[in-house]
């Protein structure tokens, strides 16, 4: 696989769907990746990341940002609060956000920093134990609360459980956007972004299909 062959399977599922072409970004996920991967990708001319953990992005892309303009990074995991700060000056986007705790310091820092990154709103459409998100039932008021914060909600995202079809998680997230007025859905990974992408995905987490297996994490 790699980055051309994803670009063009996006395509085809983009025309397959009745969709714009183009009117789906995708994410490639370069987290646990050897840099020498994830700057052939780079090279390549894509510019649009993705990292599951504040640290491991904070450790590597200030140096690719010295080499490549424009590179566009998304936080696609979980966030301590403790680590918002950092988070806000790395992201252009936050795909995690799931709490109100972490809401409210997000609209602190929006605050006194004069910006905030673009805002997914993470649901447990599997209602997980073990899962971040806010339960399906809980989104509507959690989305109006972060709204009343003037927090830019772009839109939502989920990770079905694994053992599941996903077509009903991208559905039922799809359901949640519509009705709260929503445009973006944050959702597929290398094994289903067609069908995310055939559900209205705007925005597809590729990780394995373009850089190969990872070796942990
Ligand atoms: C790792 C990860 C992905 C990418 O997974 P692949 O199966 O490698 O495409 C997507 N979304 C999240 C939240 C992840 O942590």
């Amino acid at each position: 696989m790699g980055l051309a062959e994803i670009t063009e399977r996006i395509a085809k599922a983009e025309a397959s769907a009745g969709r714009d072409a183009g009117s789906v970004t995708l994410i490639a996920v370069s987290k646990v990746q050897p840099d020498a991967r994830v700057e052939a990708v780079l090279g390549e001319g894509h510019r649009v990341f993705g990292e599951n953990r504040v640290q491991e992005a904070a450790g590597k892309w200030p140096d690719f940002r010295e080499r490549f303009d424009g590179i566009d990074l998304h936080l696609i995991g979980p966030l301590q609060t403790n680590k918002a700060r950092t988070a806000f000056e790395l992201f252009q986007s936050i795909h995690s956000l799931d709490r109100p705790k972490l809401a409210n310091t997000f609209a602190r820092l929006a605050q006194e920093t004069g910006a905030c990154p673009e805002l997914f709103v993470q649901v447990n459409t599997g209602e997980e134990p073990q899962k971040a998100g806010v339960l399906p039932a809980d989104a509507d008021s959690f989305i109006e609360d972060c709204r009343a914060l003037d927090l830019p909600i772009r839109g939502l995202m989920c990770i079905p459980p694994l053992e599941e079809e996903p077509s009903l998680h991208f559905a039922l997230l799809a359901k949640i956007a519509a009705r709260n007025g929503l445009a973006g859905l944050s959702m597929g990974m290398s094994g289903d972004f067609e069908r995310a992408i055939a559900l209205g995905a705007t925005h597809v987490r590729v990780g394995s299909a373009i850089f190969g297996e990872r070796t942990q994490g």
